[in-house]
């Protein structure tokens, strides 16, 4: 009896808990309807109301104060071109005065190359955050832009010293970039490493490689020559620690700062890379920090300790900045592309682990590819067939280059296959002929919409995350509701 009385009274009390919270929301609601009319249209009754909740009203003001501030900070704004140009002409003489400069780049520098970036008014955390869909580019498709080409050309200059990117498109490395003089501190899409193997073991592909990986999830479905276990995309995902020596490379980003007298933030919002003390040198007084140059469309967090905050886009920028230095940059060539070297082709049992478009050295535009197989060409079985027999009867690459100009025929399958070069095809045997053939396979296998995986999962896992929280708090609200209303 006794016990039944004391649950009966916790009840009520909930009860009493919860119908006291209702009735502060719906005064909360009522102040705010109040407060947003006009002083001279409120009756004497509101303005009674106002006066005898002053919490609620310091709560509604300080609020919309909070809000507006972040509104204000998602602003893009951009400088009038003579202010712009001033400014990059003062950069200029900062880059020529510092010793050892360091570069920080984010999504921004790659906007001009059709990648979304984060924080922007379509950026894919903005669009997530307000419930919207994001549109999906396969980033393969994307090539480095000016600033990238800029950047490369001023390393070679020795007029900036390392850069230390957040962005995973790889751009970097493919603009000609030395491996050294990068830090990819949140990974890169087209490297696959062996999580057994030391010295690390890198795997770069021409491909997006992590179409099936997400949030804690790094498997990559392909499997390393030398050990045989399970690679790993090196994707950083919100919540996880990059501890990869590569392509991170944290050791040669913190040496560089160490020796950093100039630091430019190219492009982003520095939100995630102020919390790094390491690129900050926060451990010195701050006339022994290196000087800060931010280009950034927003506010970003670092702006009042910038010595000057340039308001434009990176290309902009940067072409202003070059052209101070006089200093020409050369345009982004598909043939000279790094990664077509450094990268490892797949074998033939490998073909299946992924749909993503490959990288191409032909200046063939890869949607263009399926409409001339189809045409010219029944299957890529056939068009193999059709090389192997060339390969069979000819021996000298000389001839077989010239047989193959005078076959207009066999010119899909070369384009196809990617083989531009008769030398390089002579050299090919059977077995290498059927690994090539995998650029077909992926082209003919179905392409599915994307799923919000691998390199947007960056953003989507917590945004799913906090949903996943708030829909479960409310459930578990409405329970407790319910029981202590039975
Ligand atoms: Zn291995």
């Amino acid at each position: 009896m006794a016990e039944r009385s004391r649950r009966q009274l916790k009840k009520n009390q909930d009860l009493e808990r919860i119908l006291c919270l209702e009735k502060e929301r719906a005064r909360l609601r009522t102040v705010r309807k109040i407060l947003k009319k006009p002083c001279e249209s409120r009756t004497d009754e509101e303005a009674q109301i106002l006066l005898d909740a002053p919490h609620l009203v310091s709560q509604i003001e300080g609020n919309s104060v909070r809000l507006k501030c972040l509104k204000d900070r998602a602003q893009e704004i951009i400088d009038e071109e003579d202010i712009l140009s001033t400014k990059c002409a003062e950069l200029v003489k900062a880059m020529k005065e510092s010793s050892y400069t360091v570069v920080y780049t984010g999504a921004g520098i790659s906007t001009s190359a059709d990648i979304p970036d984060y924080r922007g008014p379509d950026g894919v955390w903005t669009l997530l955050q307000k419930g919207k869909e994001i549109s999906l580019t396969d980033l393969s498709t994307a090539e480095p832009t000016f600033t990238h080409m800029a950047l490369k050309k001023l390393h070679k200059e020795r007029i900036i010293h390392h850069i230390v990117s957040q962005n995973c498109d790889g751009l970097h490395v493919r603009s000609g970039l030395p491996k050294s003089a990068l830090s990819e501190l949140h990974g890169n899409m087209f490297i696959e490493v062996c999580p057994k193997c030391k010295p690390l073991k890198q795997y770069i592909r021409l491909f997006d490689v992590t179409e099936k990986t997400s949030l804690h999830r790094h498997k990559t479905g392909r499997f390393c020559k030398k050990c045989n276990s399970e690679l790993n995309d090196t994707i950083v995902h919100f919540g996880e620690k990059g501890t990869l020596p590569w392509p991170m490379n944290w050791k040669g980003a913190v040496k560089a700062v160490e020796k950093a007298d100039l630091i430019i933030c190219l492009g982003t919002s520095l939100k995630v890379l102020r919390r790094y003390p390491g690129l900050w040198r926060t451990d010195q007084p701050h006339n022994k920090r290196p000087k800060l140059y931010i280009v950034n469309l927003q506010w970003t967090p670092k702006d009042t300790q910038a010595t000057l905050k340039i308001h434009g886009k990176c290309d902009d920028v940067m072409k202003k900045v070059m052209s101070v230095f006089g200093i020409c940059v050369p345009a982004y060539e598909k043939e000279k592309d790094p990664i077509f070297q450094l990268a490892t082709p797949l074998l033939l049992d490998e073909v299946s682990t992924t749909t993503k478009l490959l990288l191409t050295k032909s200046e063939l535009d890869i949607k263009e590819i399926p409409s001339i197989s189809s045409d010219s060409i029944e299957s890529p079985e056939q068009a193999q067939n059709k090389l192997k027999a060339e390969l069979e009867n000819i021996s000298n690459s000389q001839d077989l280059g010239d047989y193959l100009k005078s076959k207009p025929d066999l010119q899909p399958c070369i384009r196809l296959l990617d083989i531009t070069s008769a030398e390089s095809l002579i050299k090919l045997n059977a077995e290498k002929l059927d690994a090539i053939t995998y650029f077909i396979k992926s082209e003919v296998a179905q392409i599915e919409k994307p799923k919000l995986m691998g390199w947007y999962g960056k953003g989507c896992a917590k945004w799913k995350k906090s949903n996943r929280k708030r829909a479960s708090s409310c459930k578990r609200q409405k329970t407790e509701v319910v029981d202590s209303t039975l």
